[in-house]
């Protein structure tokens, strides 16, 4: 667990995340590992800041010499209005988790972050079923559609998905039921691994030859993997993803590779 400081009492450093709450994020200890990795003499801490302080903190950070945040839940849309400039991705998103504070220049990683952790994936077809509607949603899609998948999307409160359909002009199939029928990948976008609870899909429906993603992650498989492991099927947690968005902020940042080896070994 992180040592995490109030925005107001931040210590001298040169990165951080900012997040309510912070305590559990990885990105301290996997940035840390690539600046040891490359030698480089940089600092990363984890900040707290509460809903609505973002831009007053972000302008203490920069104050205080911070050159780079990665911003966490809730805070990815308030960030996003705090930037001065903005990459394609981040504009059509409207949400920043990677922010270089001298220039105020910010963007999105989520789905580069995504459609990498999957680049490697031998996918026989480009079907994709995607629970959820929430702040990571929008990222996952636009990385599926960028990349020519058919996707069909399904979440518990159906008028969410429509109205994230409609808003990010996603072109993606609204279904009343998850039918994992045909699917290639069964992406799990939704916080109910975060409480334990389950999705009411039917395992025994899914091609066996699917990959079953979680973009949670802990200690052990996640209900949603651990049902989708015991019929068969490959499954993915969040993890490599989380490397992936950290590694292309790092190059956002540094302008150099990322050690990517180094960053997915400190999540293990
Ligand atoms: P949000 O809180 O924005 O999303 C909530 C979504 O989950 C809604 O669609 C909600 O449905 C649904 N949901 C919550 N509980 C249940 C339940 N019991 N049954 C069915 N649906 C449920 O979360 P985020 O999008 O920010 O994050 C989602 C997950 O992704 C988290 O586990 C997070 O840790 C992980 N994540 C991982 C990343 C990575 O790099 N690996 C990056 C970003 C997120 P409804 O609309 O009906 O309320």
């Amino acid at each position: 667990m992180n040592e995490v400081f109030a925005w107001r009492e931040a210590p001298i450093a040169d990165f951080a995340v900012i997040g309510h709450p912070i305590k559990h994020s990885l990105s301290p200890k996997m940035h840390t590992a690539a600046f040891i990795a490359l030698g480089l003499e940089a600092s990363y801490v984890a900040v707290e800041v509460l809903p609505g302080e973002v831009s007053e903190a972000l302008d203490a950070l920069r104050i205080k010499g911070y050159r780079g945040i990665n911003v966490t839940v809730p805070h990815k849309e308030e960030a996003f209005l705090w930037c001065e400039e903005t990459t394609s991705i981040s504009q059509r998103l409207r949400v920043c988790n990677t922010i270089d504070l001298a220039s105020r220049r910010g963007t999105n990683t989520d789905a580069e972050g995504f459609s990498r952790s999957l680049a490697d994936y031998p996918f026989s077809s480009k079907k994709a079923l995607v629970l959820g509607a929430g702040g990571s949603t929008r990222a996952i899609l636009s990385a599926l559609e960028a990349e020519g998948w058919d996707v069909s999307l399904w979440n518990r409160t159906q008028s969410k998905a429509a109205s994230l359909l409609e808003r990010f002009g996603s072109k993606a199939m609204l279904v009343d039921q998850p039918d994992l029928a045909d699917n290639d990948l069964i992406v799990n976008t939704t916080s109910a691994s975060l409480s334990g609870d389950r999705l009411p899909v039917n395992w025994s429906k899914a091609n066996p030859d699917a990959l079953a993603y979680d973009l949670a992650y802990g200690p052990s498989l996640t209900p949603f993997l651990s049902d989708a492991s015991s019929f068969g099927l490959a499954v993915m947690d969040g993890r490599r993803m989380l490397m992936e968005q950290g590694a292309a902020a790092f190059e956002f940042w540094w302008n150099r590779e990322a050690p990517r080896e180094e960053m997915m070994a400190a999540l293990q």
